[in-house]
Parts: structure tokens; sequence; C-alpha cells
């Protein structure tokens, strides 16, 4: 069984969600398909939750995408049903992986695909900690997915949950393809495949670093690190559920499905820096450097033209802290020396 996980701009309208079917219908069958909200919805619903913005502009926008994609006319009474069943918020911020699926679901059965929809609720469980409760999602799961017999697609939420009184909740930002490596650690996963708007991991945020490109293969490790130094690409922890269960993770294109892609996996570590990243915290930022070498000298005098407020090896990558305006300059700067390497 392959888990693909789509994030936000991949269903984040109309052209984008028949796209995205396109690629689950010539999937290997059976599939666990976990989706995010349209691109932005989660913002919007933040900001409802907090009494600001209008439900009725989230609601006409799910309501044209489905009206764009031809789907029958209960669709709308079950996108109000979904909004009008929110109350607390956390509950509006759920609504927009609800939504996401419920428009998915309905598009895939009127393609005549045999797709169920499965409650991520259902299964998705943290603790007191706030952490997954992976015992938990692991029997629930499975539970989930059986009830509603056999198919070839099955469509879940990313990024929300239940804590442990039982009430709606969610992951942290981006938290979806968290959802996408627990649900394929679960359930004993071939693969997780995570579809976004880019072919792959690179070796720094191609909006930032535009020399950056794209690095075909990383070690569970490697991979690890960068996200949780702030390669947004993937969650911070999305990582140690497939190191745990042995299972590969591809970064793969939507908009260019036959194109690149990353495969992070059991891979040994060259000696040498593989990656840039970065972590905003107020007017800081930690720019890392992601990888082996003995080189604090060298970047220090790369840096030089900036102001290092603080600079630390650490295990696995160095980390120098400079004001959030000279961010995108120091991470260029690394990147020129240490990763661009002829
Ligand atoms: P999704 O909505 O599919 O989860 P995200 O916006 O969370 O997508 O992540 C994809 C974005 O991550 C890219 O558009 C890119 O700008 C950014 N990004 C940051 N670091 C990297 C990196 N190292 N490699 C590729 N993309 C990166
Ligand atoms: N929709 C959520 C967010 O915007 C989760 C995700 O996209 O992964 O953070
Ligand atoms: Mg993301």
């Amino acid at each position: 069984m392959i888990i693909m996980k789509f994030g936000g701009t991949s269903v984040g309208s109309a052209e984008r969600i028949a796209a995205t079917a396109d690629i689950i219908l010539s999937a290997k069958h059976p599939v666990v398909v976990v989706l995010s909200a349209m691109s932005g919805a989660t913002n919007s619903l933040l900001a409802l939750s907090e009494g600001k913005g209008s439900q009725d502009s989230i609601i006409e926008r799910h309501t044209a995408t489905a009206e764009s994609l031809g789907l029958p006319k209960n669709i709308c009474s079950k996108i109000h049903a979904i909004m009008d069943a929110a109350s607390t918020p956390s509950e509006i911020v759920a609504c927009g992986e609800l939504l996401s699926t419920t428009i998915m679901h309905s598009y895939l059965c009127s393609k005549g695909a045999d797709a169920a929809w499965v409650p991520a609720l259902d299964f998705m469980s943290v603790g007191t900690d706030g952490e997954p409760d992976t015992k938990t999602i692991k029997r629930s799961a499975k539970t989930a997915i059986e009830k509603t017999g056999q198919h070839d697609i099955y469509i879940t939420q990313g990024f929300i949950c239940r804590d442990s009184s039982g009430a709606v909740s969610t992951l942290s930002r981006g938290g979806s393809d968290y959802t996408a490596t627990l649900l394929g650690e679960a359930l004993g996963a071939e693969s997780v495949q995570i579809w976004t708007d880019v072919d792959g991991v690179y070796t720094a945020d191609p909006r930032r670093v535009q020399t950056a490109r794209r690095i075909p293969k990383m070690s569970y490790a490697q991979a690890n690190t960068a996200a949780r130094r702030g390669a947004k690409i993937l969650h911070p922890d999305c990582i140690r559920p497939a190191e745990r269960a042995a299972f590969p993770v591809q970064v793969l294109d939507s908009f260019h499905p036959e194109t690149g892609g990353t495969i992070i996996g059991n891979f040994n570590d060259d000696k040498g820096f593989v990656a840039i990243a970065s972590l905003e915290s107020g007017n800081c930022s930690e720019v890392s450097i992601i990888g082996h070498g003995d080189a604090m000298d060298d970047i220090k005098q790369q840096l030089s033209p900036l102001n290092i407020l603080n600079i630390v090896q650490n295990d696995g990558y160095v980390c120098a802290q400079v004001s959030t305006e000279e961010a995108d300059k120091a991470m260029n700067l690394l990147h020129d020396a240490f990763i661009n390497i002829k």
C-alpha cells in the first residue's frame, strides 16, 4: 500500500483538483490519499476562528470549485453542513481538510472511481503531551479503513486530529506531511509520496536561492535535519515515522508528475554539505548548512560581510544566527561557497 499526500497548491483550484485526481487515478491501487486544505483555506479559517473574515467567502470558494468540477448539486449542502457543524476555534480550522476531501471524493466518484472517504478524526489522535499517540493511530487507522469496505482509493484528511479529551484539534502548520508518514507507519506502507509544487527537495528554498538544485537522494538523517532546520517542503516531524518504519519518502511535483523527485531513505551520507535552510524567529534567522564537514573557519569567512550574531557547530549541521533581513544573503553566500561547488 502506498500513501499519497497532496498539499494545498495541489488542491488549490478546480483545475488543480482535476490534475491531482488524474495522478490518483493512475496510481497503483489500493492507495490511501491524504489531502491538505485548498491553499490559503487554513489561513482564512484561522482568521474566522478569531472572529475575523467571513464564513460566506469560504463557502463560496468551495462551492464555486465544486461547480467548476461539475459535481452533483448535493455537494453544496455538504459544504454548508461541514461549516455549520463547526463551533470551537479548532473545529473551524479543521474544516479546510474536511472540505477539500469531500470535494475530491465527490469528483473521483463522478469519474467512476471506487473511492471511500475516511474520517481522520476516527484515527488521528494526540496524547496529553500533544504528540501523536502512535499506538491508538495504528489500531484505529486500520479499523477506520476497514469499516468502509474494500476500495481502490481511500481519501482522508491531513493535519486534523483529536486531543486526549476527544476534542477536535490540529497538528502544527503544514502537518499533513506528518499525518501521511504517521499513517504510513500505522498501515505498514510500502512508501509515502509527498506531492507538492516543486519537483523535490532542493539544496535550498528555490524561492530564496535561485541557483538551488534538486537533490535526487537523501538520507533520513539529512532530510530530518533539513526539515527541522526550516526546509518548509517537509513538516519538521514527518521524517521520524518513516525512519522508524523504514519506508522511503518520495517528494514529487503534482504540476509536473513525470519529472524529477527526491527519494528519502536509508542511504549513507558522503562527507560534505548538502543543503541550506533557514528558521525565522522574531527579528533573527537561524541559517543552517546541513551536512558533515570541518568548515567552521571557512563558513565564518564566507559570512564575514554580514553581522553574525552567533555561530554553532551541531551534530550534522552548522547554524549561523543573523538578522532576518540578512538571511537570504547568508543563504546565498553559503550556497555558492559550499553547495554549488563545481
Ligand atoms: P504544500 O502545500 O504542498 O505542503 P509547502 O508550501 O508546504 O507545500 O512546501 C513547498 C514549498 O517549500 C516550495 O514551494 C518551496 O518554496 C518551499 N521550500 C523550502 N525549502 C525547500 C527546499 N529545500 N526544497 C524545495 N522547496 C523548498
Ligand atoms: N492545511 C494545513 C496548513 O495550512 C496543513 C497542511 O497544509 O499541511 O497548515
Ligand atoms: Mg507543506
